[in-house]
This record gives C-alpha cells, structure tokens and sequence, in this order.
C-alpha cells in the first residue's frame, strides 16, 4: 500500500513537471542558457510565448523567415501537399513534382551554369554534398575556406568551418584544409592546381557580416579558373532577398561553379541544396553511382512549402524594400555605446563593447518584447536579421528598444 502511495506521488511529481522541465531534461541541450521561451505560435513579424508575451522577431530564424512566420501560401502548399503524398522513396529514384518544378523554379532564377539541383536535408549537408562533388570532379583533394566561416556542423562542414575554437574538439578533422583570411590576397595566392575547391560564404554571417571586396573575390573567380579548382559560394544565410537581391553574388557580378542553399529555402521547412551544372553535377552518377544518397533531401512537403515560399518573395517583391529598410536600420542605430554598423541589406550587425554587453541587452530587449541574438564569430554584435516584410514602424520599434536597452 504504501509502495502504491510512493508510485503515485512520484507519477504526480513527473505530471506536474512543466514543458520547461521536460525540455531541459529530454531535450539535448548543448546551449549552456539556452532562451527557453514556450512558443505558442508564430505568424507574420511576431512569436507569441505560452505566457502571452508577444516578441517582434528580430532574427527570422536565424535567415530562414524571410517571408514571415506562417506565410499563408505556404500553410497551404504544405496541406496540399499532405494530402497527396509524404515520404515514398529515397532522393532522386522518382519523379516528384514538387521537386521537379521547385528545381526549374530555381533554375530559372540562377545563371544558367547552375541549371541542376541537389535537394538535401539541410544546409550542413549541402557543404558534404558540394566537398563531395569538387573532389569527384576535379580528382582533387585540397580545400581553401577562410576563417570565421560557417558552412555547418557535421564533420567535413566542420573542417572547413573558419574557427579554431568549435574545431579543435573534435580533431581528426578532414586533411588537406587550408584557411585564409576572407578578402585576402594570400588566399588566392593559395590556390592552385592541387586545390580541388575553395569554399566562401558570399557574404560572411557569423563573423559579424563581412562583405567582400568587388576586387578580390572577381580575382578569386579568376584564380579559380585558372587553376581548375571549383568555386563554391555558400548562400544559405545571405540568398533568397536577404541582402537586396535575391542572391548575394549578384552584388558582384561573379557567378560560383557551385552554389549552397538552405534556410529560407524551404519557407520554413527544412531543406538545404547544393546546385552546379547538370555537367558537372554528373560526376555523382558514375564511379561510384549514387555519388551522393540522403534518405530525406528534397521531401516533397518541403519542396512545396519552399517553392510557395519563393514565389511569394518573387510575387509580394520583398526583396525591393530591403535597401529602404536597410538605411532606416542605419539612420536609427546611433548611439555612443555602438562601435559599428556592418550590413548587407538586412543581415545586420551591430557591434557593441563586449559579448558580454551584448548578453545583457539582448536579454533586456527580450523583456521588452523583441529577439534578437548574437554571431558566433562575433559575439560582440547583436544580430539584426529580421523578415523582409519587417514594417518601418516595427524597425522604429524594434530601435527604440535596442537603443533603450543599452542605455
Ligand atoms: N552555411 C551558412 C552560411 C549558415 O549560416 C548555416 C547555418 O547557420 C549553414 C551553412 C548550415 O546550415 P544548417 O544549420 O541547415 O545545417
């Protein structure tokens, strides 16, 4: 009896035990204070907490909602979809037709060296996928990356990840990566005929939003070139409008070999890709066949909701307001406490004193209702990546607050 007593107030503790409990004890966690907010829901500009609390989305997740939360277009691909077909073969096996029109979808948009499409499951895997090709294709094996780069966590995007710091715990990590400064003329110096690819975000995020300069990465085009060795531009963070054009190379008229996409391009579903030409995109086929298998990459529920994400940043031309808004961000963000401003249309970095300045106000702006966070790089900054569909009136808010918190 007394057992049976034991045994229910135990199950009463475990009942009573709240979501934020539960999340800290089942959840992985490998964020040493993770938010921990409770999202109820999330639409347009704004997540709703299960307290009632109501936050102006600042980041977008981290560039994946550059059409908002909940974009109605694709609420509604994604239940056409569900209705129709789930999961029925791994990649590349059948004809799918959200994949198939997705992928001219984004043809269409791209220059025409990059006509063929590797649906995959996230960003980090479309680093694996396009190290994969480079190597297969050029028969090579050295990769240049820069440092303070981030093309993903798995073991190959690792390596070439641009900090010493997430590296080095887990060495053994590729051989034959080579890092260089981003917008240094000894990265280019590095690269010849051994070199099988280099790998750059067009635009750096996690450093803090580095642009680079015109000269040096059409010089970067032209080495690589030169010497056979592929480049890859990595547009999961900085492409689909985020910077004002739809992709970031655009900026400057250089077009990759390969090109990585994810985050908003499953319109807030995961999906990743990595896209070349059908040429080269071959050398998967053969030697081995099946050069590269995912079980998931291109899911025809993501391929949906992603294409009615695209097409509603294409049709409600979001990317046109960004420059505007840009500037306004600009105009707003004056104050003695911020050292700089970097940005590349909204991908925004704001640098402030110390990371742990940063921590302080962004859990203060987070009391008075906006998220926001911080670089991996640069965690001296505090990230401004919010929806393109962001108002001015939400951008006069969401200043007033950051500039109120510093203060
Ligand atoms: N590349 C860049 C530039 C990124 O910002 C990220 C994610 O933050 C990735 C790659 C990795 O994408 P995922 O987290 O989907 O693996």
């Amino acid at each position: 009896m007394a057992i049976c007593h034991l045994n229910c107030f135990i199950a009463v503790i475990f009942v009573r035990m709240n979501n934020r409990q539960l999340f800290q004890q089942h959840v992985a966690q490998t964020s040493p204070s993770p938010v921990g907010i409770e999202i109820v829901s999330a639409l347009g500009n704004y997540i709703y907490d299960t307290e009632g609390n109501k936050y102006l989305d600042l980041i977008g997740g981290i560039s994946v909602c550059n059409i908002g939360h909940r974009h109605p277009a694709v609420v509604a691909a994604i239940k056409k979809q569900a209705d129709e077909y789930l999961h029925v073969m791994v990649y590349g096996e059948l004809v799918q037709s959200p994949q198939v029109k997705y992928a001219k979808l984004l043809a269409d948009h791209l220059p025409k060296s990059l006509d063929c499409i590797y649906f995959t499951n996230s960003g980090a895997e479309a680093t694996e996928g396009a190290l994969k090709l480079a190597r297969r294709a050029t028969g090579r094996t050295d990769v240049i990356s820069c440092n303070k780069s981030y093309h993903g966590n798995t073991l190959g995007a690792l390596s070439v990840m641009g900090d010493e710091y997430w590296r080095n715990a887990f060495r053994p990590l590729l051989p034959g990566v080579w890092h260089y400064d981003y917008n240094s003329a000894a990265l280019i110096d590095a690269i010849n005929e051994q070199t099988a690819c280099v790998i750059i975000e067009t635009i750096q995020g996690e450093a803090g939003v580095v642009t680079p300069d015109e000269n040096w990465i059409k010089q970067l085009r032209s080495r690589c070139t030169e010497t056979g060795a592929l480049l890859i531009f990595d547009e999961i963070q900085c492409g689909f409008g985020r910077t004002g054009k739809l992709w970031g190379f655009e900026h400057y008229s250089v077009v990759p070999d390969i090109v990585l996409l994810g985050k908003a391009l499953g319109g807030g579903m995961p999906l990743g890709a990595f896209v070349s030409s059908h040429e080269l995109m071959q050398s998967l086929t053969n030697n081995p066949v099946l050069g590269h298998i995912t079980t998931f990459g291109g899911h025809p529920v993501c391929c949906a909701a992603g294409m009615a994400g695209m097409k509603a940043l294409l049709d409600e031309q979001l990317m046109h307001g960004v420059a505007e808004k840009e500037k306004l961000f600009h105009s707003l963000l004056k104050h003695p406490g911020i050292k700089a401003v970097r940005s590349k249309g909204l991908l925004i970095a704001v640098e402030l004193q110390s990371a742990e300045q940063v921590m302080e106000t962004l859990q203060i702006c987070l009391g008075k209702g906006l998220f926001s966070d911080w670089f991996l790089f640069a965690p001296n900054c505090v990230r401004i990546a919010p929806p393109l569909t962001i108002t001015n009136e939400e951008i006069v808010s969401a200043c007033g607050i950051l500039l109120g918190s510093l203060s």
